[in-house]
């Protein structure tokens, strides 16, 4: 068993110990006599740091629980220099304490968070997690209102204020049983250990705490959404929810600049963007159906009628697939002999072949046809068909060919 001085000490930022074990496969690893290093567990993530020996020094980027109560600290192999760390020899770990702090205030603020729930609508909290960006609790529930959050969000930060002392007692399993604690302790252990937020909160816990929940600094709820067996609370707290918080804020000034607008009038200018990009789409879509309409009845009246039919040949510019296929179908319907052969050459090189319903020819399979010869792909019923092709140079010859066959 590695001894945890975390267990009893989370400030306790640098240490010496006894390397036990120094291992190069499968990954390269410590196992040390005693560790303030924490390893991933209840929900809270790994510290890192360093371990120097002597000249030696690596860098601790994983630290790991092992089933027997050892604790593992995984490290970046260096190639040009082996590592000369052997068994008996003394370190000196060092953890990186900007990121044990952040740790602290996350899993501090949760155990203030969940009994904050509990106190007002006696939410329970099933499980915690951490993760770089942000925390989630899940709480056991049908159930979740904005009122709610909110309000376990004002009681947890006056918590937080209130500055109620934060400590660790170890204490046997018959004696835990007399505490009233949060959550029944998932451990087998016969010792647990309990951290006592004074007045507030009893829970058996193996992270690392703040001495005093003035030093969580502040909660900030986030997202609450239904997850399966309840209700996720995503949360952050102290430097973190100040840093969330920068972040919202620049994200909103950036949307707020678009819209000329100060930040709070975003989200209704947002709106009213939408609803006239909408209306806009809207009116678009209709102008294009008339002209569709006016430029094929301007195009029959042009078109000569040979062998009882006319053969539309026309290729456009600046038009996309859409409007191809609106003038496809306002040319082959409003008269019962009419053959179009379509192209656009922008933005996107494009055919489409139309003819009036009980007209004999197969649209689809000409049109597969001319994309064979182009390179392109496409295809269509008898009545209607349509391809992309990469390019439109040779649309003309192609389209007058295919016309020629028709006559
Ligand atoms: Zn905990």
């Amino acid at each position: 068993m590695t001894d945890r001085l975390y267990y009893r000490d989370s400030f306790l930022y640098d240490f010496d110990a006894e390397v036990r074990e120094a291992a190069d496969s499968p990954r390269p690893s410590l196992i040390l006599d005693r560790s303030a290093f924490y390893p991933t567990s209840g929900g809270q993530i790994f510290d890192t740091g360093t371990v120097t020996a002597g000249d030696s020094q690596i860098k601790i980027t994983e630290v790991a629980d092992l089933e027997d109560g050892r604790v593992v600290h995984y490290f970046e192999a260096q190639d040009s220099v082996p590592h000369s760390f052997k068994p008996g020899m003394r370190i000196h770990g060092q953890i990186d304490a900007t990121r044990r702090r952040d740790h602290m205030q996350q899993h501090s603020g949760q155990h203030v968070l969940s009994a904050a729930f509990i106190r007002l609508s006696n939410l329970h909290t099933v499980s915690f997690h951490m993760a770089d960006d942000y925390c989630s609790i899940d709480l056991d529930t049908p159930t979740l209102t904005k009122a709610q959050v909110e309000g376990a969000e004002r009681l947890a930060n006056d918590i937080i204020l209130e500055n109620h002392p934060v400590e660790i007692r170890f204490v046997t399993r018959e004696q835990a049983a007399q505490l009233g604690l949060r959550k029944p302790p998932r451990t087998e252990r016969d010792e647990l250990r309990i951290i006592d937020i004074k007045g507030i909160d009893v829970s058996a816990c193996g992270g690392t705490h703040v001495n005093q929940t003035g030093q969580i600094g502040c909660i900030l709820l986030r997202k609450f959404e239904k997850v399966r067996q309840g209700w996720r609370v995503e949360f952050v707290a102290g430097q973190r929810a100040v840093a969330t918080a920068r972040r919202d804020f620049i994200a909103l000034t950036e949307t707020a600049t678009l819209f000329s607008a100060h930040i709070y009038d975003a989200p209704e200018q947002a709106r009213k963007s939408l609803e006239e990009i909408r209306s806009l789409r809207k009116q678009r879509e209709q102008s294009l159906e008339d002209l569709a309409a006016a430029q094929a009845l301007s195009i029959l009246a042009e078109t000569a009628e040979e062998n009882g039919r006319k053969v539309v040949v026309r290729t456009l510019a600046d038009r996309d697939m859409n409007y191809l296929k609106l003038l496809a179908q306002k040319l082959t319907r409003t008269s019962t002999n009419v053959i179009a052969l379509l192209a656009t050459t922008s933005p996107q090189p494009a055919l489409v072949f139309a003819q009036s319903a009980g007209q004999p020819f197969d649209m689809g399979a000409l049109l597969k046809e001319v994309m064979a010869k182009l390179g392109g792909r496409g295809g269509g019923s008898k009545d209607m068909a349509q391809g992309g092709a990469p390019k439109a140079e040779r649309f003309e010859t192609a389209l007058a060919e295919i016309a020629e066959k028709l006559l």
